[in-house]
């Protein structure tokens, strides 16, 4: 049961034990923790939906995690250090320079120092 359901079991035992019902206003109070007790069902129902969600979002990232881990499964732990930038030395300028994943890869490398096309495609000298 829950929280709410106990909450107005409570009042109804405490409204019985009053001895309310038989006049309009025992009436009245009757209707309304019947109201509570429809709408503490309400409650627990929704607080169930909530919980089941939750469930599935769970579910969810951990899905996701199994495709992140696949998707960039190793990559990043043979061709770049801390980070992930590639560091390299440029050959017009001679300056240390250095590129994230992201720019690794557009088509050409750009020496920010420079200006100059340090590799155009791939592998080309
Ligand atoms: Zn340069």
């Amino acid at each position: 049961m829950g929280y709410m359901k106990e909450k107005v079991a409570y009042l109804r035992g405490m409204a019985e034990g009053m001895g309310i019902g038989g006049d309009p206003q025992g009436k009245l109070i009757g209707l309304m923790i019947e109201t509570m007790d429809e709408m503490a069902d309400a409650i627990d129902e929704s607080e169930l939906s909530i919980q089941e969600m939750d469930e599935c979002i769970d579910d969810i990232y951990e899905e996701l995690d199994a495709v992140e881990e696949y998707l960039f499964d190793d990559e990043d732990e043979d061709e770049f250090g801390e980070d992930d930038f590639l560091e390299v030395e440029c050959p017009h300028c001679g300056e240390t320079v250095y590129f994230d994943q992201g720019m690794l890869e557009a088509d050409d490398l750009i020496c920010p120092n420079c200006n100059e096309t340090i590799l155009s495609g791939e592998d080309e000298e």
